[in-house]
């Protein structure tokens, strides 16, 4: 039977290109105030616009992102109001959500950029690779110098011996460049700037920038929110969504969330996480005081999440890092 109103919704929808934005937390502790923030912002993003959130769970490294973990984090965004629409522990038609259950599907992908002859394997141990990488990235990542492209086969087969290698990918003589949806342009030239970066680790386990790109790409991402320390990862990805002839979505970072003294918070800062954030606030204290950070409120009052996304405004939120106030919690 036809029906109109559906009809039309499903238009205005299609019409509209609803934004599907996700949680991709690793859960290898509670969550603390900068992954909160990012999770707050990623919400707002997609809700105020009527969109939907996938919560994927980053656990590729699965001996560090035990299982236990990840049902805290969703227990957390449950209490903070944060939901998802889709993924986590109860699916999605993108099958499981957690990456450390998908490797045959990154497999797949892996091995298209093999048979474009895009891939090779490297030998080198990690201090082999930082010795003879004499340039750094400035998040400290050495730019691999392609030591083990220029291999003869003998000294190859020697090697495959004594080590399973991990697999590169071969960058492209070229420069990406993309416009951040906040910070603005960006690009890499990627010989100098990226190098050879690694898709399939020594022992089979696939990189973060091989899974992200497939996962975003199968679960119809098209927004990623996510802190200033993955911009510099994002011309990977975007050349991997190019090679792999999937869709790429629109990148949005956040500047990074830092203790007064200037620190980066991480999951080891027993203060910030929500173990004890939970002891001491109500939900709509965390909310609101993270809100307030993030440029949406005049005071850092309680608040509901629903209530922000109608108010969300990406021109608030600031560009440059947030110093956490010692008083704020
Ligand atoms: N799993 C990553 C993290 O928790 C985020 C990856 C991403 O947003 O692309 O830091
Ligand atoms: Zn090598």
């Amino acid at each position: 039977m036809e029906n109109p109103a559906a009809l039309r919704e499903g238009l205005t929808r299609l019409e509209k290109r609803e934004t599907v934005g996700r949680f991709a937390p690793s859960p290898s502790g509670r969550m603390h105030l900068g992954n909160l923030l990012c999770s707050l912002l990623a919400w707002l993003s997609a809700k105020s616009t009527g969109g939907r959130i996938v919560l994927r769970i980053e656990d590729l490294d699965a001996e560090r992102c035990p299982r236990a973990f990840a049902d805290l984090l969703e227990q957390d965004l449950h209490w903070l109001g944060l939901d998802w629409d889709e993924g986590g522990s109860a699916g999605g038609p993108a099958g499981s959500y957690y990456q450390s259950n998908r490797a045959e599907i990154y497999e797949k992908y892996f091995e298209k950029l093999q048979k474009a002859g895009l891939v090779y394997p490297c030998y080198c141990s990690r201090s082999q690779v930082r010795a003879a990488s004499a340039p750094h990235r400035e998040d400290g990542t050495p730019i691999y110098n392609r030591h083990c492209l220029h291999l003869s086969e003998e000294e190859r087969a020697a090697l495959e011996k004594k080590r399973s290698p991990a697999m590169r990918l071969l960058v492209p003589d070229e420069t990406i460049a993309f416009t951040d949806g906040h910070l603005g342009p960006y690009s890499e030239y990627l010989p100098d700037d990226c190098g050879d970066f690694v898709l399939r680790r020594g022992d089979g386990v696939f990189a973060y920038q091989l899974a992200v790109v497939v996962d975003d790409a199968l679960m119809g991402v098209n927004e990623v929110v996510r802190g200033a320390d993955l911009l510099q990862s994002t011309p990977r990805q975007l050349l991997l969504y190019r090679l792999l002839g999937l869709q790429a979505p629109r990148f949005c970072h956040l500047p990074l969330l830092l203790a007064s003294d200037g620190r980066r918070l991480s999951k080891r800062d027993g203060d910030v996480s929500l173990e004890v954030l939970k002891e001491k606030y109500t939900a709509p204290q965390v909310i609101g005081r993270l809100a307030w950070l993030a440029g949406q409120l005049e005071r850092p009052e309680p608040a509901a999440p629903a209530e922000l996304a109608k108010i969300f405004d990406w021109e608030k939120v600031p560009k440059t890092d947030i110093f956490l106030p010692d008083d704020l919690f």
